[in-house]
């Protein structure tokens, strides 16, 4: 196999428009399994991890820009006020994944299982695809991920990363697998507001072919929190039965399978549990206010 080692973007976008055969490499921790299991044997890889460009962030006119090089453990020590992305990068494997694995990968990949693709689906973010000759492209997440580890990315192309307007108001990541930390999701839920827009935004991992978001209960849950006149007073409260059927909604709209790590009817089951959990932590979270639970001031509140 041979290697190729760009030290720029531009370098790597021209050996991608050479040999667009070439498979990109940034952490390798799915690459490497894929070749050690071998399921995967590409006559060329593309080595992105140690390019710069890939490897920033930026947080500028009210929009947030991950680059595909971004490590969980940058994300963790860099945005930790991005509270669902943070949340869902420190569940991502064991620190030695954290350390190598990154947002492009996850992209690239394209799992239905990928962690930090529900936020990327609750935050509407765009990938943002470039190839040589200073083209580039931004597909909203639903357009890029088509399908089951399926990516509308074109063989000339390299993802450059992630981008999404930033929304003000609680949020988070959670899921369920089978043991508390280096797991697989076996659902995962992430869940916005956005208090500016008075909406509530809520995608799930794991339960169909790709992330998929619930606009009707999403729309249930943002009418809800208008009818109980929590989105004006943050103490005030949604009653449980309101919490219930949001849940059942959630629950209804995943499209589970069954497979080696659950069955259908748990996945929905643990979708509904996640959905309810979520929207009352949100709820607690509003009540606290944005540096609440001892969290720095702003942590709900990230603002660019
Ligand atoms: C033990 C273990 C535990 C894991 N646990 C989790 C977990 O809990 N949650 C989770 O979501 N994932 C998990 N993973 C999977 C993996 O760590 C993540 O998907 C990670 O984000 C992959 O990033 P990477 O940089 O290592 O990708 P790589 O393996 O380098 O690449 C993955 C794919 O993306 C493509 N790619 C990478 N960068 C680019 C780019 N810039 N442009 C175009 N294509 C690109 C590659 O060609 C490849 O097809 C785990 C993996 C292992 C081995």
């Amino acid at each position: 196999m041979d290697i190729l080692l760009p030290r720029t973007l531009d370098e790597a976008l021209g050996m991608k428009s050479d040999h667009p055969e070439a498979v990109p490499i940034a952490g390798g921790t799915d690459l490497m399994v894929e070749m050690n299991l071998g399921h995967r044997r590409p006559p060329i890889a593309l080595d992105v991890h140690r390019l710069p460009e890939l490897r920033q962030w930026r947080c500028t006119d009210g929009t947030l820009f991950l680059g595909a090089g971004m490590t969980y453990v940058r994300i963790i020590r860099e945005l930790p006020g991005f509270t669902a992305l943070a949340q869902a990068s420190r569940s991502v494997g064991s620190p030695q994944i954290r350390n190598r694995g990154t947002i492009g990968g996850n992209l690239g990949t394209a799992s239905p299982a990928g962690d930090a693709l529900p936020v990327m689906a609750a935050c509407d973010a765009e990938v943002v695809l470039a190839a040589s000759g200073g083209r580039t492209r931004a597909l909203p997440w639903h357009q890029f991920l088509v399908g089951p580890k399926k990516t509308a990315i074109e063989p000339d192309e390299l993802i450059l990363g992630a981008r999404w307007r930033v929304t003000r108001g609680p949020g988070s990541f959670s899921k369920v697998g089978r043991r508390n930390a280096m797991v697989i999701a076996i659902a995962s839920l992430c869940l916005v507001l956005d208090e500016d827009r008075r909406a509530v935004r809520v995608a799930l991992g794991s339960v169909g072919p790709t992330v998929l978001r619930v606009p009707q209960a999403e729309a249930f849950a943002a009418g809800a929190l208008a009818e109980a006149g929590v989105w004006d007073d943050p103490a005030a409260l949604l009653p449980p039965e309101v919490i219930e059927a949001f849940g059942e909604r959630v629950a209804a709209s995943a499209r589970p399978i069954d497979d080696v790590r659950g069955t259908a009817a748990y996945r929905r089951h643990a979708c509904g549990v996640l959905a309810r959990r979520a929207l009352r932590w949100a709820i607690e979270d509003r009540q606290a206010g944005p540096a609440g639970h001892g969290r720095p001031a702003g942590s709900w509140g990230a603002r660019c």
